[in-house]
């Protein structure tokens, strides 16, 4: 038996608990790990409070990610003993995830634990983490330079911005760090940021073309304040779209695309091909500084979890939230 947290269908909708679950359901898959880490992402956030259908098939265990060790394989690329990491592939969503003590996944899914990373760093970067490395190096595939000019980060203070702003200052970028909550200005300063830009300047409808203000961003929160970052883009910079916090739509025009040459980026992390999750694990292990990691890293117990989910959905989370779950 593990525990675990556990969505099941009800009549009335979902509902989540913490129970203790027979090893003997985990689902199909080639490699059994013992999740040592697990996380709080936003997704996981909309998974437990069933505030949106992410969870495709019940009862699921949640978690779109976890950090342990490899207790059996029928994988020749996995023995006991290993450690890895997994992000997304649909765990959490469609296949029992990451928020109990065991996991049975596809051995393809999985990457080894990087040099120089814990378990415990690993997840501190997390699904959130890892994409916002995915953005970094969409900025760089598109040639925005540290030389280009200052960069923005939208949904500064959340899990991906905090890493995307440690990032980017670490790799020598001027960051611009756009939140909502003044009282996290010193936080971000703190992971890097040279200046820290309100909200409230980007949530109303603004003009197709604004004031070039940017070379680049990494955008977590898509809807009128990613329509305002694109209008006030430089000539030619690219900003990488990966979130919806803040909504799903984008009420822009084409004007930054066809009178700037500007560049939208959309980063997606769950099916990303292996080779880009090696590059973005390995560039993670280098590039980000772990005393800023460790900074942004809040543990939750297990038995937290379930009333600490709706807090993605009120704005009142900073940075990683990590699991330890054995
Ligand atoms: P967090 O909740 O940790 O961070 C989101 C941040 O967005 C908040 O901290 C807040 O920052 C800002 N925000 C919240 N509400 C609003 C709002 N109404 N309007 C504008 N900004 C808002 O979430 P994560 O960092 O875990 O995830 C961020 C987004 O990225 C989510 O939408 C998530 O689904 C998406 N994502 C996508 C992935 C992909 O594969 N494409 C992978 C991982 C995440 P502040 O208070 O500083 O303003």
């Amino acid at each position: 038996m593990f525990d675990a947290i556990l969505i099941e269908k009800a009549e009335t909708g979902q509902t989540a608990s913490l129970t203790a679950v027979d090893e003997s359901r985990l689902p199909e898959g080639d490699v059994t790990v013992d999740v040592a880490w697990s996380t709080l992402n936003y997704k996981d956030a909309l998974a437990i409070t069933g505030a949106s259908p992410v969870v495709r098939e019940f009862p699921m265990i949640p978690g779109i990610d976890f950090a342990g060790t490899v207790s059996a394989s029928d994988n020749p690329a996995f023995k006991p003993g290993d450690r890895v990491v997994l992000n997304g592939w649909g765990v959490g969503e469609k296949h029992w995830g990451g928020l109990g003590g065991k996991a049975r996944v596809k051995g393809d899914w999985l990457i080894p634990l990087p040099q120089g990373l814990t378990a415990r760093q690993a997840m501190a970067i997390g699904t959130a983490g890892y994409t916002a490395m995915l953005c970094v190096l969409a900025l760089e595939r598109h040639g925005v330079t540290p030389e280009k000019g200052e960069v923005v980060v939208t949904g500064a203070s959340g899990g991906v911005g905090s890493v995307a702003v440690a990032l980017l200052a670490k790799l020598g970028y001027s960051v611009a760090a756009v939140t909502g909550r003044a009282t996290e200005a010193d936080y971000l300063t703190s992971l890097g940021a040279a200046s820290i830009v309100d909200r409230a300047e980007l949530t109303a409808p603004g003009r197709p073309l604004a004031r070039e203000r940017w070379a680049g961003g990494i955008d977590a929160v898509g809807g009128m304040v990613l329509a305002n970052v694109l209008a006030a883009t430089r000539y030619r910079g690219t900003v990488a779209a990966c979130g919806l916090a803040g909504g799903m739509d984008l009420p822009t025009t084409v004007a930054p695309f066809i009178l700037r040459g500007v560049t939208l980026a959309g980063v997606e992390s769950v099916m990303c091909p292996k080779p880009e999750r090696l590059e973005a694990w390995s560039r993670l292990a280098r590039d980000l500084d772990p005393a800023k990691l460790e900074a942004m890293a809040v543990e939750v117990p297990l038995a937290d979890v379930i009333d600490t989910a709706p807090k993605f959905l009120k704005n009142e989370v900073r940075g990683r939230l990590i699991v330890p779950v054995n």
